[in-house]
C-alpha cells in the first residue's frame, strides 16, 4: 500500500455525524490520524487545544493565510475561519499515517480538485434536515442562534452531496459504520 498522497475527507453538514465516524475509524484502523484544523471559533466546553482544533485569534489566522500556511481554509460561518494547515498534514505523514479530515463542503471541493483520485471524499448525509435539527438540539453544544445558523447552512451543503466519491447515509448508525469500514478497506487496497 502506498500511503504517500492518501487522505480521507469527511464533509457534510454540522451534526451529520462526521466526527463520530472519523473518530471510530481512527480508533479501529491504525493507519489513520485526525488532522486537527485551525479555527477562530472559541473552544466549546471540554474542547482542547491541539486535540479538537488549534484555536487562533483572527489576526493570527490571517497572518498564516498571508504566509501561505494553509492547504485550504474557509469562512464556514460568517466571521469564523476554519482551515487545514500544511504543517498538520506533514506532521501526520511524517509518522507514516494517513490524515483524516473533517471539512465543510467548500473546503472539501477544493481539496478534491487538488487531490483527485488520490484522496477519498465522503459526504456524510444526515437523512434529512429534521433529523439534523433534532441531533443538534440533543447534542446541546450550541445555543438556539448557532443551531439556526447551522441548519441554514445545512440546506446549502446538502446540494453538494453528489460531487463527492461516496455518499454515506448516516440515519442508522450501525449500518453506516459497516458501510464506511468497507469503503475505507477498498480505498486502502488501491
Ligand atoms: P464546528 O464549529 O461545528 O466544529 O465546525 C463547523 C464546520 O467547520 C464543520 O462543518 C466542519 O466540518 C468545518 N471545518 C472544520 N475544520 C475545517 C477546516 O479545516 N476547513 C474547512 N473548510 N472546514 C472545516
Amino acid at each position: 500500500m502506498n500511503i504517500d498522497n492518501k487522505l480521507v475527507v469527511f464533509c457534510g453538514p454540522s451534526g451529520a455525524g462526521k466526527s463520530t465516524i472519523a473518530q471510530k475509524i481512527i480508533r479501529e484502523i491504525p493507519y489513520f490520524e485526525f488532522s486537527v484544523s485551525a479555527t477562530t471559533r472559541k473552544p466549546r466546553n471540554g474542547e482542547q487545544e491541539g486535540v479538537h482544533y488549534y484555536y487562533l485569534e483572527i489576526d493570527e489566522f490571517e497572518a498564516k493565510i498571508a504566509n501561505n500556511e494553509f492547504l485550504e481554509y474557509e469562512q464556514v460561518y460568517e466571521g469564523l475561519y476554519y482551515g487545514t494547515l500544511k504543517a498538520e498534514l506533514e506532521r501526520i505523514r511524517n509518522k507514516g499515517k494517513i490524515p483524516i479530515l473533517d471539512l465543510d463542503v467548500k473546503g472539501a471541493s477544493h481539496l478534491k480538485e487538488a487531490y483527485g483520485s488520490d484522496g477519498l471524499f465522503v459526504f456524510v448525509h444526515p437523512g434529512s434536515i429534521d433529523i439534523l435539527a433534532e441531533r443538534l438540539k440533543k447534542r446541546g453544544t450550541e445555543d438556539d442562534r448557532s443551531i439556526e445558523k447551522r441548519i441554514r447552512r445545512a440546506s446549502f451543503e446538502l446540494e453538494y452531496a453528489n460531487k463527492f466519491d461516496y455518499v454515506l447515509h448516516n440515519d442508522i448508525l450501525e449500518r453506516a459504520d459497516k458501510e464506511i469500514a468497507e469503503v475505507i478497506t477498498n480505498y486502502l487496497k488501491k
